[in-house]
């Protein structure tokens, strides 16, 4: 086998062990250089690729290669810049926009597509993926590859600032790209409320109706805001309608998922629930170091690891405030030519950070209920079905979503590498049992203050 084979041997193997999502993000343009003597130098297109590799994913790579080639002995990892697609992030904005996060986005809005409505600066390529998006990615992804064949609707929902519109977008414009034939639209919901309201009050919304009629994907961003709209819901399900039958893409972000949006006709929300519906969860504090890092080389910034450590452990609640961070302290680099020390940094961060809240981690949570229990840590990470352990186990999965926001992928793979619905029946199981037991419920909360104690 030659050094090319080998690696896409390899690939096709990875693929099998790790998310579609993550396969994306960290093999894409990757290779093998050379292969001597049992050494293997990788090539990957940036310093935060190898990283990751070097740290996550050696073991894996190794295990595979050796099962491949028995002589392989070392993996070495090697900087290559073969990325062949332009950075779509604007370098660098005018300084007395950097401080300033809505400036920049003012500056990227510019280019907005006016047959589309989608903003070219969201892109897949400047989208990063950790266990918190990991869902909703791959099923982006998916559709991506055919429209309305898969998933339809897809809905995204989260918190502010955790990327639903740039995740949304992001389809728009691959779509956009990859079928230049296909019609697609994007809007707020309150674009799609006020075309609404006002072809009402024109008596045009025939007219409307066939702007909507002829699309191939619907995009349509905060659809929350519909709620308690009766007119709006009433045209919204027949625009729903028509193009659902017609096997045409519709893409739907919300702040919740629709059987907790109030004030929404049951009708819509059964349509709603009746694609794919994904969450983006809070990214961990592995995913925010990530984000901080790939943010600052595509700034061309180098923050020494404590800062970037400093940053992810204390702006803890979106994306947006993690690049509102990056913003200051890449202003104050280039106003005093240098990096700020840590001690700068917690100045210059001193007003995003706010009072320290109780904090914790998921190891902390899952040392601490094994010892509620006496048990040992990898008694309730590893499989054992015995009931002892089972319930533990399923009580730590359910404090770190309700504590943490984990994601549930990240949950499932933190406890020995079990699936999502195992995460998930873990959580919906206590949280039922929760409503009627209430020793439970204390056990829970005493377990909660031995958490926040240490
Ligand atoms: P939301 O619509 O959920 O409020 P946005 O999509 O507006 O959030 O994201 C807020 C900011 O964070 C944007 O600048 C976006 O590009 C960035 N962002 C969010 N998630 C990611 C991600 N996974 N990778 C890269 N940038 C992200
Ligand atoms: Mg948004």
């Amino acid at each position: 086998m030659d050094k090319n084979e080998l690696w896409q041997a390899l690939l096709a193997q990875i693929q099998f062990n790790i998310s579609k999502a993550n396969f994306a993000t960290w093999f894409r343009n990757t290779g093998i250089i050379s292969k001597e003597d049992g050494s293997v130098m990788v090539s990957v297109p940036n310093n935060f690729s190898k990283e990751w590799l070097e740290n996550k994913y050696n073991k894996l790579i190794f295990k595979i290669l050796r099962s491949l080639d028995d002589g392989v002995r070392e993996i070495k990892y090697n900087v290559t810049h073969t990325e062949t697609k332009p950075r779509e992030i604007p370098s660098s904005p005018p300084l007395n926009d950097v401080y300033n996060n809505s400036a920049q986005m003012d500056f990227a809005e510019l280019k907005v597509d006016k047959e589309t409505n989608l903003n070219p600066r969201y892109t897949f390529n400047n989208f990063i993926v950790g266990p918190f998006n990991e869902l909703p990615q791959a099923a982006a992804l998916a559709i991506v590859r055919t429209p309305g064949l898969i998933y339809n609707p897809l809905f995204v929902y989260g918190g502010v600032g955790l990327g639903k519109t740039h995740l949304i977008q992001a389809i728009g414009n691959e779509i956009a790209k990859k079928f230049p034939e296909k019609k697609i639209k994007y809007l707020s919901s309150e674009k799609l409320t006020s075309g609404i309201v006002s072809s009402i009050q024109n008596h045009s919304i025939d007219k409307l109706k066939l702007l909507y009629k002829d699309l191939d994907v619907l995009i349509v961003d905060d659809i929350q805001f519909i709620a308690g709209k009766e007119k709006t819901q009433e045209e919204f399900f027949h625009i729903f309608n028509g193009l659902y039958e017609k096997n045409k893409q519709i893409i739907l972000s919300s702040d919740r998922p629709p059987k907790a949006i109030a004030s929404l006709q049951e009708r819509l929300k059964s349509r709603f629930e009746g694609g794919m519906i994904a969450d983006i969860s809070l990214p961990e504090l592995e995913t925010r170091i990530a984000i901080l890092k790939i943010k600052s080389q595509e700034k061309k910034l180098n923050f020494p690891d404590e800062i970037i450590e400093y940053v992810a452990q204390n702006i803890q609640r979106n994306v947006r405030e993690l690049e509102g961070a990056l913003n200051r302290l890449s202003a104050y680099q280039t106003l005093n030519n240098r990096v700020p020390d840590i001690e700068t940094t917690k100045t210059l961060l001193k007003n995003v950070i706010f009072s320290p809240k109780k904090t914790t981690n998921p190891d902390n949570v899952i040392k601490t209920v094994a010892c509620f229990y006496d048990l040992k840590e990898n008694d309730i990470l590893n499989t054992s079905r015995r009931k002892e352990i089972v319930k533990p186990r399923q009580i730590a999965m359910f404090i770190l979503r309700e504590e943490l926001k984990s994601s549930f992928p990240f949950i499932g793979r933190k406890f020995g590498g079990k699936d999502h619905t195992t995460a998930i029946h873990a959580h919906n199981k206590i949280a039922k049992e929760l409503e009627k037991d209430e020793n439970l419920a204390e056990e829970i909360n005493l377990i909660k203050e031995q958490i926040y104690s240490i």
